[in-house]
């Protein structure tokens, strides 16, 4: 049972040192008793409170890892129902489908797509990061041969799918390195996976229909010693999927209901035949609140929206995206080339460094650090004014790279030009344009 705050201070050292991060011990016993701190951040609870307050401080959804080639990846782990409350920490992964009625061309071709699915956003490296690979036939030894061409054709983390224990163990086996999830204990085969899957150390998905029965079933699981599990309601109409993926959340958030604290398994796959349907249910469930999402087919038409819209659900509301401030160089300029200033504000960067890039002007880029605010925000604030863009200028090592001495700050930024002028008294200002879209023309004519 879960612990008040209160009687979490009760085990704290009351000393209200602040290492924390919280004023007093109070706060922090309040924090962690609503979820929203980590028991780790007290550096000052010995072993003994740490069992006491294991209860308490566990995230009421267990964030479950598992393994890709080069990385471990984790779902669940999340505290609230709304991104604005806090953050989301980890994204929905999404998953490609290969099943044992797949040819090995088809296989391969599949594979080779996955491989293909790298896309370069906000200087992130966007990407689906699974197959779910579903056995149909019983045949272990093809399913263990398309586990085997995963392994050794991609770095994707593995979801192993089937009915049978025996052949979900024929492809941990191959895949066990990596650390695959299997898929799935039913109320009438818990024993078997759930004995598979302790014997293996490896994550399991729990299905069945109905909350009681799901319920009884994770609970029956957990008694036999297996703590990551994750969810499959079993359901595969988008009604009743998204309102299961809305209960789990809520009951594991809100009353703390443990049977339902594990992140959820999608099958948009199973849902429908239609490709743009399946898209749309895929993006229902990265909304809210799919842990994996299984796509029948990794079309990029598809894959690519699905990656933007889980970036932006998944980004911390409360923290810009930031560009590290520096030189950035677009089109291999030269000593003469335009030197241009702006924020660090992710979005910014990204849209000005697009413009030059299609105005083909090899332009220097100075970015500015202001704490990742956009332009107006920043000038407003005093964090782009005039001395702070030439003290930087003099800093950051572009009087090095080029013999211009010309700078151009944005329209919107007009009014640091005299102070910047003062700052810098052997450049000239020039005043670029107020939208970016206008920057092409802009560098054309000087
Ligand atoms: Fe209290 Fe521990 Fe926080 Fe110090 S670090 S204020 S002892 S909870």
């Amino acid at each position: 049972m879960a612990l008040t705050g209160i009687e979490i201070f009760k085990l704290l050292a009351k000393t209200n040192c602040k290492e924390c991060g919280f004023p007093t011990c109070l706060a922090f016993a309040m924090a962690l008793a609503s979820g929203k701190a980590e028991l780790e951040a007290c550096p000052y609870v010995s072993d003994e409170v740490k069992e006491k307050l294991a209860e308490a401080s566990a995230p009421p959804i267990r964030p479950v890892k598992f393994g890709m080639k080069d990385a471990m990846k984790a779902v669940g782990g999340e505290t609230v129902m709304f991104r604005h409350e806090k953050t989301f920490f980890n994204p929905t992964i999404i998953a490609g489908l290969l099943t044992t009625a797949m040819s090995d061309a088809e296989v391969d071709a599949k594979i080779a797509t996955f491989n293909k699915l790298q896309f370069e956003r906000v200087g992130l490296n966007l990407r689906p990061e699974m197959f779910a690979v579903k056995d149909v036939n019983g045949d272990a030894g093809k399913f263990a041969a398309i586990v085997k061409k995963v392994m050794a054709g991609s770095d994707a983390a593995l979801m192993l799918c089937s009915d049978k224990a025996d052949v979900v163990k024929a492809g941990a086996e191959v895949a066990k390195e990596r650390k695959p999830i299997l898929a799935a204990a039913t109320p009438a085969t818990a024993d078997a996976f759930g004995a598979l899957a302790k014997e293996l150390g490896l994550p399991l998905v729990a299905k069945a229909e109905g909350y009681d029965a799901l319920a009884e079933l994770t609970t029956k699981l957990t008694g036999m010693g297996l703590k990551d599990l994750l969810l499959d309601s079993g359901s595969r109409t988008l009604k009743q999927a998204f309102q299961d993926q809305v209960t789990f959340r809520r009951a594991a958030l809100v009353p703390k209901f443990r049977p339902f604290g594990f992140p959820t398994v999608t099958c948009p796959c199973e849902m429908t035949d239609d490709p743009m349907k399946e898209a749309l249910y895929a993006a229902v469930f990265i909304a809210k609140y799919g842990g994996i999402v299984v796509l029948s087919d990794l079309d990029p038409a598809v894959v690519f929206p699905l990656l933007l819209e889980r970036l932006n659900i998944f980004t911390d509301p409360q923290k810009p995206m930031i560009i590290t401030p520096g030189i950035y160089e677009i089109g291999n300029p030269g000593p003469d080339s335009p030197i241009a200033v702006t924020t660090n504000f992710a979005l910014t960067y990204f849209i000005v460094s697009g413009e030059i890039e299609g105005s083909k002007v090899p332009t220097w880029l100075i970015i500015q650090d202001t704490e990742g605010l956009s332009v107006m925000t920043a000038w407003a604030a005093g964090k782009f004014s005039g001395d702070s863009v030439g003290i930087w200028v003099k800093k950051c090592g572009i009087l090095d790279k080029a013999k211009n001495r010309t700078i151009i700050i944005p329209g919107y930024a007009a009014g640091i030009s005299g102070d910047l002028e003062e700052e810098l008294p052997d450049w000239k200002v020039l005043i670029g344009p107020r939208e970016a879209s206008h920057i092409p023309a802009f560098l054309k004519a000087l």
